[in-house]
């Protein structure tokens, strides 16, 4: 059987440091707000090429708190508008909508399945106070045209960057293309944690000190509160835990191009459309997307002939019952995105004969 991911073999590859990891912090009767989660930002923020890293609970803590700091600030307040792609995992969306914000939904483009850049300009209204961008399946967002728009009307940019540890986009890593980036280090993440954990990447000192107290109960002095905050930390065992992967991440992000890159010179079926990549460099292929309108019948043919995928994902946020104020948008691009995406099975740890079974049955596939 092929797995779509085996994250048991991903982490079985990082041992002894691993197990030594949680040893160390174990023993050092040190479990939060230490010095391995102080090291991990230093060495994290290095990474991202920005000034600052703060370490909090998950993906979706990270992208809420930059939304709590910029109201604790006054550059956001309540019932204002935040555009984003309308295809994003649930949790973009849930970030807004739970710090009292408003998403407003926009549409991809098929090619990139990021936002549309083209669309985002008649979306803005007097409300409209951020762009939240979200490097889907690990393809960094078609920045330029973004940033000209932010700073045309003043716009904050936010990125999601829960899928796409390490992308460039023109010489920069994400999590500094924009005025703050949420990561997430959900297990099965390009750099996963041994639970959750996430972190936000900003190089603006005042918000990082913001966000630094409303993640740790709105207090920067023990017991003196100055915002309402929450709490939401990274703690010391994810922290070492994410220290021992990180040095590994750009290497395991070009084991993934290079899969990908044999399925987009390997796969050739006129029932399926491949992602289309620009530059290699902006693309860490957390998800392997392909689009085609025969996906119920491909995803049964590939498991008869045990290769297990993943659909991301099956149902768009405006169509979800949490969302229901939501439902009567029209949005083609992202409907098809939803009825047609199939990801294939990669990781770092995927074999070439393994991915060489994957395209000979892809390629076997016909209606
Ligand atoms: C995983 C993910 C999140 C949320 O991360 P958690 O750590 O699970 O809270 C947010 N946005 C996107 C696009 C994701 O893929």
């Amino acid at each position: 059987m092929i797995k779509y991911f085996d994250l048991q073999k991903v982490n079985h590859s990082f041992e002894p440091q691993l197990s030594e990891a949680v040893q160390r912090v174990t023993r050092s009767g040190w479990y939060l707000l230490g010095p391995e989660v102080k090291n991990f930002e230093k060495e994290f923020s290095n990474y991202c090429g920005t000034k600052h890293c703060i370490g909090v609970g998950n993906g979706l803590d990270a992208l809420r708190v930059i939304i709590m700091a910029y109201r604790e600030l006054g550059i956001l307040q309540e019932d204002d508008e935040i555009i984003i792609p309308a295809n994003t995992y649930i949790a973009s969306i849930l970030a807004i909508i739970s710090t009292g914000l408003k998403p407003i939904l926009c549409e991809p483009t098929l090619k990139s399945c990021n936002i549309d850049p083209e669309q985002i300009e008649r979306l803005i209204t007097k409300k409209t106070k951020a762009i939240m961008v979200v490097h889907l399946y690990g393809r960094t967002a078609d920045m330029q045209p973004i940033d000209k728009i932010a700073k045309r009307y003043s716009l904050k940019v936010i990125e999601d960057c829960a899928q796409a540890h390490g992308a460039i986009y023109n010489g920069k890593r994400c999590g500094n293309l924009g005025d703050a980036g949420g990561f997430s280090f959900y297990p099965a993440k390009n750099l996963g944690a041994l639970g959750d954990g996430g972190a936000v990447t900003t190089n603006d000192d005042k918000l990082a000190d913001c966000i630094r107290a409303i993640a740790n109960y709105g207090s920067q002095e023990k017991y003196i509160n100055i915002y309402k905050g929450i709490n939401s930390r990274l703690d010391e065992l994810q922290a070492a835990v994410l220290s021992v992967k990180l040095p590994r991440l750009d290497n395991e992000n070009e084991k993934r191009r290079r899969i990908a890159q044999r399925y987009i010179s390997e796969i050739k079926n006129p029932l399926v459309t491949l992602p289309y990549v620009n530059k290699w460099e902006e693309h860490v292929f957390h998800v392997f997307t392909l689009l085609t309108p025969h996906r119920k019948e491909l995803q049964e043919y590939l498991l008869k002939q045990e290769i297990t995928t993943l659909i991301h994902y099956p149902i768009a946020p405006h169509k979800q019952k949490a969302m229901e104020e939501y439902s009567h948008l029209q949005l083609p691009i992202t409907e098809q995105i939803h009825r047609e995406e199939l990801s294939l099975p990669i990781s770092p740890v995927m074999t070439d004969v393994e991915a060489s079974k994957v395209i000979e049955a892809v390629n076997g596939f016909c209606k």
